[in-house]
């Protein structure tokens, strides 16, 4: 565990001209980002190609965190770059395991705010949960992140820096002098289904997964990322172009008036105008199918008239439904459907010709599964009156 108290230096996401006074720190930059401020530095032009390539491998290849490793270096270049820069990653609060091999990390960012951030395991992969904000704006009814306030947006380095501080605990940075390790990785997929709506962060956490998909870093496929958004149609296309990840929708509702009060981004957007921006999902395909995320709750959206609804809006969309039984935190005003309901809604939609696995819930024990995540140090937005109020029940 790291020391919680050491300070933590602030993230400069543009780069002025100047160096400002006190160390930047090199994780986030993109590829660009890192050329610039190495010029900044004193790096002379003719060598800027070939020392943003050697940084960036040491950084995102190696994991490496002190410039005196940097051993294809001069050492008076490595005491420019300490002299200028540090490497800097969220710093580990706290980890629990769960009985079923799930991690979850409390992770602390610059200001003191915390964030969590799970790691799932499976057979022949591994799943990293990573969070986009502290908090959410957005109040879904079910969502336990969405009873705390947003707090602010995670800049690049915080989400990327998860992604390394989970390599760090699993020991997956190659052995010095090492190539990367081509066994099966245990850090293979990311998703995008932590903290947050991450299309209401869009830049910081497209330069971040740039840096996860970049060949000479951390090099994992477009396809092994997923995003996961509640419905901000406008920046839905940007995923695929600008991104090109996989995108998965929280649909959890088949008509406007249930979805309104389950997802309340519903009322920007409905159901039709999302559905339109996913039929014009410019990545979509059937090796790409968008995922529809539908959580189960109990009376609320799981008969047989759903599962036939949610089978119709869907028919033009090469589309797969992951059912989530839903996941109880204090307070919370919903309950989950029983395992036959969501066995039989599941057929329905398998039926129509439609892969609907169900989503077997992780680290529930620690409350790491979907929809628990919350930072118990944030003020919590809603009582327990108000979220059932709201909810209208
Ligand atoms: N903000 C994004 C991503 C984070 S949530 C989004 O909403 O898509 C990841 C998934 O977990 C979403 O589908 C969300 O709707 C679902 N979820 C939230 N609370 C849940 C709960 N209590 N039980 C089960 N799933 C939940
Ligand atoms: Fe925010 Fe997603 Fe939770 Fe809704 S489900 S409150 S968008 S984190």
């Amino acid at each position: 565990m790291t020391d919680a108290t050491a300070p933590i230096t602030q993230d400069v996401l543009t780069l002025p001209r100047k160096l400002p006074d006190g160390p930047i720190n090199l994780i986030g930059l993109t590829r660009d980002g890192l050329r610039d401020a190495l010029l900044a530095a004193g790096t002379p032009e003719k060598q800027a190609k070939m020392r943003t390539g050697q940084v960036w491998q040491w950084l995102y290849q190696k994991g490496v965190r002190d410039f005196g490793d940097m051993t294809n270096l001069s050492k008076d270049y490595r005491a420019l770059l300490a002299d200028h820069f540090t490497i800097e990653i969220p710093q580990v609060v706290s980890k629990q395991v769960s009985s079923d091999g799930t991690r979850k990390y409390l992770v602390r960012i610059a200001g003191g705010h915390e964030v969590e951030t799970v790691y799932i395991p499976e057979e022949d992969r591994g799943t990293l949960c990573i969070s986009s904000q502290v908090g959410c704006t957005l109040t879904c009814s079910f969502c336990h992140t969405g009873t705390q306030k947003l707090v602010r947006n995670l800049t690049p380095a915080e989400i990327i820096g998860q992604v390394m501080m989970a390599r760090d605990d699993l020991g997956e940075w190659p052995e010095p002098g090492r190539n990367p390790k081509n066994e099966t990785r245990l850090l293979s997929n990311i998703v995008l289904m932590g903290m947050g709506e991450p299309l209401y962060n869009f830049e910081n956490v497209r330069d971040a997964m740039k840096i996860a998909m970049d060949p000479e870093g951390i090099s994992l496929s477009r396809r092994r990322i997923t995003l996961s958004t509640s419905g901000v149609v406008p920046e839905i296309a940007r995923t695929a172009t600008e991104i090109g990840c996989l995108l998965a929708v929280s649909f959890h509702a088949t008509e406007d008036a249930t979805r309104d009060k389950l997802v309340p981004i519903n009322k920007r957007w409905n159901i039709a105008e999302l559905l339109d921006a996913l039929k014009a999902y410019p990545k979509a395909s059937n090796s790409e199918r968008i995922t529809f995320e539908y959580v189960m709750l109990k009376d609320v959206n799981d008969s047989d008239a759903d599962a036939h609804r949610l089978v119709e809006l869907i028919k033009d969309i090469p589309a797969k439904v992951n059912l989530i039984p839903f996941n109880p935190w204090p307070g919370a005003p919903y309950e989950r459907s029983s395992n036959n309901r969501i066995r039989a809604f599941a057929n329905i939609i398998y039926q129509a010709g439609y892969a609907s696995p169900i989503r077997t819930p992780r680290g529930e024990d620690i409350m790491a599964a979907c929809g628990q995540l919350k930072s118990a140090t944030e003020r919590a937005r809603k009582s327990r009156a108000q979220i059932a109020a709201e909810a209208g029940i």
